[in-house]
This record gives structure tokens, C-alpha cells and sequence, in this order.
């Protein structure tokens, strides 16, 4: 059976997916596993196609010290326990700087050139580099496709891509990429089966996770994201504030005399949800809490989504519908009520009994807009694009390891 393994690696965990390629070219999600908890409790967990657990099993700080290690211990797992000899591998990789509006298949020029948007990305490109590498020494011969969060928003008119500041900054790279690209391009694919008559409209889509943004599609296309220069942007999220005046940023470094590496520590893990409530970054705990400020945080996030649906709805020059993804988006039927509340002056409906069974459509029949929920699917899309680029007339090298 020829299998396509997907790689999403961050800075504490690596998840992974394998799909098998049917006829025709469709595929069919076999494995689902991750490895956490890297350099502090190690744990490896992966289920089968029906959600059948494969491995659950903690490891010694020392034997997974890192990503790297993280990575030959989750291989070897899938060799040598599971028999998976991928015939290709699809990264997530979170910025394609200003160039790459699509997918490529990987060679050590490319690594160079995603090595160069390290500056743009920190904290996360990194990370996503290290698998890449790791197999390009191990298994010289197997495709990799790396598959960015930006490309999809590359179709921004240039109006929306920039920043009012000095133009050289912007050809440094200084530009609203946006993110979350796969997600809403798995939306974007998905819109005309479930709502054809919309597909080719205005719509916007809310990802609202633990990283939330929200994305302007016209005819399918990205026009414009809450997201800019950094995923800090936009909407408040888990741990991150969201929209910030640059202005709180310089109070940071020079009243309190915060160095710019606690500054950034401190936007990305100490804001948002989790700073605003003092309780916790997890939208469930925050609903159950009975602290005014769980309240306040929850009740900010619901304003910043419909503040934002406002502005994207202006870019839009209208709106034909609106689409809610991701774990909020997809799970939380009260989240999701407060928010269409928000856009009633769109004319937007709410089905209360549709929402609460988490229906595909949740509102009403008369509703100015739509809304809809559909679960997104970021692996799947990425192994879609791998394939695809497989199927472009890239032979298939079966995995060898280099020793
Ligand atoms: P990410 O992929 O960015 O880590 P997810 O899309 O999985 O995040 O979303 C995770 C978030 O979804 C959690 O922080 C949690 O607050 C929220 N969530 C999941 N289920 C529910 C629910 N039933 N009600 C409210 N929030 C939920």
C-alpha cells in the first residue's frame, strides 16, 4: 500500500499523519499520532483509521531530548512497529515569504531559501525545518513537499499586503502575509460541495482555535486576513493578544525595561485569553469559570471576532456568508451564538436547534447570511498537495536510509 506521511512539527511536539493512496487518487487517513512533551515528558500517542489506539507510551526527558531525537524515535515507530515506508512526505511549514503562492517540492535550494524566512518566523520555521533536513540526510531519495500557511493568502492585492511604512521594509519582506492559509484553502475546496450557490461569493471564514484568525474569500480566493507580518495578529487568541497598538510594544521595552526576547515570550504566551482572564487559555475552562475576568475574556474574544467581521465584510465590499472551523469554531455551539448575535446587523439568523446539534448550516432559512460550520482539515490538504505534486510526473523513490 503506498502511503503519504504528513509532518506538522512544532517546538514541543511533532503530529503526524499517514494516508493511503486509493484509486484515483483519493486518499484515506490510516494513521493519527503525535509526539508531545519533547525535552520535558516525552509521550507518544497514535490511533488507527476508526480511532483504534496504536501506541500510547512515555518516554525518559533524556531518550527525547529534543526534535530531532523526537523525530527518529516517532520513524522508527512507524518502520520498524508499524511497517509505514512513506513514498512521500508533506510538511507544514508556517511562512513561504513573499514568493512561494503554492506547495513545492523540497531540494536543498529550497531549504536555503526557507532557512532565509527564519527572521520572519522565529519561532516556528525552525522547527518546521528540522524534519525536512532530518530526512533529506536519512532518505536523500524521498519527496518532500513543503505546504506553507501563507502561500494561500499570496493573492492579495498589493493594497492589502502592505503596511504604511517605508517601502524598502516591505521589500525586505515586511508584509501582511496572513496565516492559516491550509485551513481556509481546505474550506475554500470544500464550500462549493456544501454550498454551491455561495462558493463563488463573499465569505468569511472564522478559524478559531487556540490560534484564531479569520480570512475574506472572493470566488474562492484570499483577498484579505486578519493576520499580518506575524500570527499575533488580528482576532485574540489562546496566548496571544491579537490586534495591539505597536505603541503597548515600546511601553514594554522602555517603561518596564523588558528585554525584546521576554517581549516576545510575553506576546506569544502570556496574552490573549490566558492574560486577559488570569484563569487559563482554554475557551471550555474559561465558559465553566465563574471569575468576572474568565467573563470579560471570553466576552472580549466575541467582540474582537465581530469587530473583525466588520472590517473583513468591508474589504469584501459585502458578505454572502460565514463560515465558523476549527476547535472553537467547530465545537462550541454558545461561542458560535454570541458571534452570529454579533453579525445580526448583517442580517445574519441564528438556528438555535441547528447550532446546538452542531448542523453544517446553523442558520435560519430566512437569514440574510448564511452560516456555516465545517470542520477543517489541514493534514488532509496537505497530503493533497503532495500528491498532487507527486502525480506531476515525480517518480516515486521508496524510502531508503542512508546509514
Ligand atoms: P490548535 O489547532 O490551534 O491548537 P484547535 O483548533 O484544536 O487549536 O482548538 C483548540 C481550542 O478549541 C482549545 O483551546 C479549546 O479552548 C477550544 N475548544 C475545543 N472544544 C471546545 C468546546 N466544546 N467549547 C469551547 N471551546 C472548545
Amino acid at each position: 500500500m503506498d502511503t503519504i506521511l504528513v509532518i506538522n512539527a512544532g517546538s514541543s511536539s511533532v503530529k503526524f499523519q499517514v494516508y493511503s493512496i486509493e484509486g484515483e487518487g483519493k486518499l484515506r487517513r490510516q494513521i493519527k499520532g503525535q509526539m508531545d512533551g519533547i525535552g520535558s515528558r516525552p509521550r507518544l500517542r497514535a490511533t488507527g483509521a476508526g480511532g483504534d489506539p496504536l501506541a500510547d507510551r512515555a518516554y525518559p526527558i533524556e531518550a527525547v531530548p529534543d526534535l530531532p531525537t523526537a523525530m527518529g524515535v516517532a520513524g522508527e515507530w512507524l518502520r520498524e512497529e508499524i511497517q509505514v515506508t512513506p513514498i512521500a512526505v508533506g510538511h507544514r511549514v508556517v511562512h513561504g515569504g513573499p514568493d512561494y503562492d503554492r506547495p513545492v517540492l523540497i531540494d536543498h535550494g529550497v531549504v536555503a531559501r526557507l532557512e532565509r524566512f527564519v527572521t520572519l518566523a522565529p519561532l516556528h520555521q525552525p522547527h518546521n525545518l528540522t524534519p525536512i533536513r532530518s530526512v533529506l540526510t536519512n532518505y536523500p531519495g524521498l519527496p518532500q513537499v513543503a505546504c506553507f500557511d501563507t502561500a494561500f493568502h499570496r493573492t492579495h492585492d498589493p493594497v492589502a499586503d502592505h503596511y504604511a511604512i517605508p517601502h524598502q521594509l516591505y521589500a525586505e519582506g515586511v508584509r501582511r502575509y496572513g496565516f492559516h492559509g491550509l485551513s481556509y484553502e481546505y474550506i475554500s475546496r470544500t464550500l462549493p460541495s456544501v454550498a454551491p450557490d455561495i462558493a463563488k461569493g463573499r465569505v468569511i471564514v472564522a478559524h478559531l482555535g487556540s490560534g484564531a484568525s479569520m480570512c475574506a474569500l472572493k470566488d474562492g480566493r484570499s483577498v484579505e486576513s486578519t493576520m499580518g507580518f506575524t500570527a499575533l495578529d488580528g482576532v485574540p487568541m489562546g496566548t496571544r493578544p491579537g490586534q495591539i497598538d505597536p505603541g503597548v510594544v515600546l511601553y514594554l521595552l522602555t517603561e518596564k525595561g523588558m528585554p525584546p526576547a521576554k517581549v516576545q515570550d510575553f506576546l506569544y504566551r502570556d496574552c490573549g485569553l490566558k492574560g486577559l482572564s488570569g484563569v487559563s487559555n482554554d475557551m471550555r475552562e474559561l465558559q465553566e469559570s465563574t471569575d468576572p475576568k474568565a467573563k470579560l475574556a471570553v466576552d472580549h474574544f466575541v467582540y474582537r471576532v465581530g469587530v473583525n467581521a466588520g472590517m473583513l465584510a468591508a474589504a469584501l465590499q459585502g458578505l454572502d456568508a460565514f463560515v465558523f472551523t476549527a476547535g472553537i469554531g467547530e465545537n462550541s455551539a454558545s461561542i458560535r451564538a454570541r458571534v452570529v448575535e454579533q453579525l445580526g446587523w448583517f442580517g445574519a439568523r441564528l438556528d438555535a436547534a441547528e447550532n446546538a446539534r452542531h448542523a453544517q448550516k446553523i442558520s435560519q432559512a430566512g437569514s440574510a447570511v448564511p452560516v456555516y460550520v465545517i470542520p477543517t482539515d489541514e493534514e488532509l490538504m496537505i497530503a493533497q498537495h503532495t500528491l498532487a505534486l507527486l502525480m506531476n510526473g515525480h517518480s516515486h523513490n521508496r524510502a531508503e536510509k542512508v546509514s
